[in-house]
Parts: structure tokens; C-alpha cells; sequence
């Protein structure tokens, strides 16, 4: 056994205490105040060799040297939660109504912790491992607010990586593969105004739910018709509001919702086809329909040489039976997207056991998940920056 798995081991229970301590303070988006300081106060008892904090907003950026020169590769870890009322009742839940970490980024920041734990004791690397723990990737993009705050260039950065939890793929168990891996997530809305009016008198309105009813429908047909069937996607369409009485045609309606694929291609022909159907069905319709598509995240894509060289780090600590290198890529989306646009590098998923699913009120993160995760970084480190004898 390689002597820092029994240290991880050692370290578990206070990883595991600071994880549930990020879960009972769940903050959203770039707002981070106790999260940040916390994190902040854990790495400087660490002792990190560099502390940068406000980096996007309120990232943090953490560098440990290791015992000679070499070349410097991030790791990265994201912080907020999600607006979600937490059910648990663990001593650990949310003291937050309306928020919970349901993503499990609680865990990956624990992990990273625990990281900058055990590479700042050991130093058995040479070279500069650069920690950064991002905020506001639940749909703020602060992958790219740190980018372009200089993340990688200010700390000369060569190779990016990043992990993420996954439920119903048992502890102890990392996957990934090369190419597409993660979703381009776009938001789109879309506002209508009709003419509202008296239930009885349709005739007199222009009714925005006979719109929306259009819309909904011919939403689907882009994917079933004008994508390339091996090349689609998904368009979810998961918030409409309009009227409140049963005797009144509302004036207006709003629409939101998702779409996400694996090719850039076919994002610009979900996008085209939007706009070709709200601006006809306004015609056709006599309403005012209007859309906002906004592009939120690319499609994340794993670089080849690099998912292997994470393949390889995580069967150093699990074996080869316990990686899969070829799992197929998921509809779920990543702003990790934007910083493997700018160096190579690759996410890879750890296993997080039988949990609901991410997003869902009774997910947790698997405390028994920790130290896979973070002995997967310390090889990682270890592996890209070998000590050269
Ligand atoms: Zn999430
Ligand atoms: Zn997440």
C-alpha cells in the first residue's frame, strides 16, 4: 500500500468535519462570504505556500511548491449550493432553509482540502500544484469569471484538472472519457404579450397560452427533425406561467427552459430553429413573442492525452477494474468546460454510491467518497510532476 493512502485514512475524519461544516452553510452563486473564509482559514492552518483569495469574485487560488522545479498543473474544485429546501435530517442538514449543497460541491471542496493537506506535507513532486476553488458554477460561470480575473496565466498554468461526484456509481469507482464529456448548457426564455380579455370573447383576444401551446410542440421537432439524430440533444422546457382565473385570457406568458448537446454544431441549430419558431408563431399568432438564448457553457471536452493521464492517476488508487475509460458522455453541464478551452486537461468523475441523484432534495454527498478523491489528486500531482533522481 502506498504510504499515503494510510495517511488519507488518518485524515478522513477532520476532511469529513469540514465537508459537513460547508454542507450545514450552504451560500449560492459568487455570493460566498462564510464559505470562502472558511476554506480560506483551513488552508492557511494547512500552510499553503500562497493564499490568493477574491480571484473571480470570490474564488480562491491556493499554490504549494513541491521539492524541485517544474512545471506548475491546477486542480480545481467548485464551492456553492444550490436553491433547494433540504428534507434531511442530519445534525449536518442546512441550517439555511432554501439552500443545501444538492450538487455535492461541499465534498469537492473537502477533497481539494484534503489535498492541499497531504501535498503540502508530502511535497513528493516537483513542480507547483495550483488549487483553485471556484464559485458560482450552478449557472454563474465562475469557471470563466476566474479565467478571466488570469487564474491560468497569472500562475502559469499548463494542465487543468477537475472532478465531480457521481451517484449510482459505486464508491471507490472513477470514470471518464476522452472528446465530449459534458453538455453545452444554454438557458433560453422566452416572453410573450398577447391581448388579454374576457374567456368568453376569444375572439376578441389574442390568447399568448394558444402560443405557448405552439411553441412547446415545435420545440420538439428540432430535435426530432432538424438536428442530425446522432448528433441531437435535448430541449426541456421546464417553467411556464400565465393567468390565474378560469374566466380570464392573460395578457402575457413566460416560458423557460434548457437546452444541451454534445456538439457545437448542433447547439447553432437549436438556437437558429428557436428563433425561426418564436418569430413564427408571433405572426401567425398575433402576439409579441420574443427569445433570449443565452449561451451559459460550452460543451466540456476532455483532451485525449490528458484523460488518460487522469485514467491512469485514479487506477493508481483504485486499480484498472475500478476505471472506466469509456463511459458515455452525460447531458449534465460544466463551467470546467471553459478552462479545458484554454489548456489541456480533463474532468473525471468519482463514485458516490447509491445517493439520489444531484439536483434532488435527499442527495448527499458520500462521506465515504472523500478519500478516494483525494488521493486521486495527490497522484494526479505526482503523476504530471515526477520527481526526476
Ligand atoms: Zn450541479
Ligand atoms: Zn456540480
Amino acid at each position: 500500500m502506498h504510504p499515503t493512502n494510510n495517511r488519507i485514512a488518518d485524515l478522513v475524519p477532520e476532511i469529513r468535519s469540514w465537508r459537513r461544516w460547508l454542507h450545514q452553510h450552504p451560500e449560492m452563486l459568487f455570493d460566498l462570504p462564510k464559505t470562502s473564509s472558511y476554506i480560506a482559514e483551513r488552508l492557511k492552518e494547512i500552510g499553503v505556500d500562497a493564499l490568493h483569495e477574491n480571484v473571480g469574485r470570490s474564488g480562491l487560488v491556493a499554490v504549494i511548491k513541491g521539492t524541485g522545479d517544474g512545471p506548475t498543473i491546477a486542480l480545481r474544485a467548485d464551492m456553492d449550493g444550490l436553491p433547494i429546501h433540504e428534507p434531511s435530517q442530519a445534525d449536518y442538514a442546512s441550517k439555511t432553509p432554501g439552500a443545501m449543497h444538492a450538487c455535492g460541491h461541499d465534498g469537492h471542496s473537502a477533497m481539494l482540502l484534503g489535498a492541499a493537506k497531504v501535498l503540502t506535507e508530502t511535497r513528493n513532486f516537483s513542480g507547483t500544484a495550483v488549487l483553485i476553488f471556484q464559485p458560482a458554477e450552478e449557472g454563474g460561470v465562475g469557471a470563466k469569471a476566474m479565467i478571466d480575473d488570469g487564474v491560468l496565466d497569472t500562475f502559469g498554468v499548463s494542465e487543468v484538472y477537475g472532478m465531480h461526484n457521481m451517484p449510482s456509481m459505486p464508491v471507490g469507482q472513477f470514470g471518464l472519457c476522452a472528446g465530449p464529456i459534458l453538455a453545452a448548457t444554454d438557458f433560453f426564455y422566452i416572453d410573450i404579450e398577447g391581448k388579454g380579455g374576457h374567456a368568453s370573447q376569444p375572439h376578441l383576444c389574442a390568447d399568448p397560452l394558444a402560443a405557448v401551446n405552439v411553441i412547446y410542440n415545435a420545440f420538439q421537432t428540432i430535435i426530432t427533425r432538424n438536428a442530425n439524430p446522432i448528433r441531437n440533444g435535448l430541449i426541456s422546457i421546464t417553467s411556464i406561467q400565465a393567468g390565474e382565473a378560469n374566466n380570464v385570457i392573460p395578457q402575457t406568458a413566460h416560458m423557460k427552459g434548457t437546452a444541451r448537446n454534445l456538439y457545437e454544431d448542433t447547439r447553432d441549430i437549436i438556437e437558429r430553429r428557436m428563433r425561426e419558431i418564436v418569430d413564427g408563431v408571433s405572426q401567425t399568432h398575433g402576439v409579441r413573442a420574443k427569445l433570449t438564448y443565452d449561451r451559459l457553457c460550452p460543451v466540456t471536452i476532455n483532451h485525449e492525452v490528458e484523460a488518460d493521464y487522469a485514467a491512469d492517476a485514479a487506477e493508481r488508487v483504485v486499480g484498472a477494474e475500478n476505471v472506466d475509460r469509456h463511459q458515455p458522455a452525460r447531458l449534465g453541464g460544466e463551467d470546467f468546460a471553459y478552462m479545458l478551452r484554454e489548456r489541456p486537461g480533463a474532468i473525471i468523475f468519482v463514485g458516490n454510491g447509491d445517493s439520489a441523484g444531484l439536483h434532488h432534495p435527499d442527495y448527499d454527498f458520500n462521506d465515504d467518497a472523500l478519500p478516494y478523491g483525494v488521493e486521486y489528486w495527490a497522484r494526479i500531482v505526482e503523476e504530471r510532476l515526477p520527481i526526476r533522481t
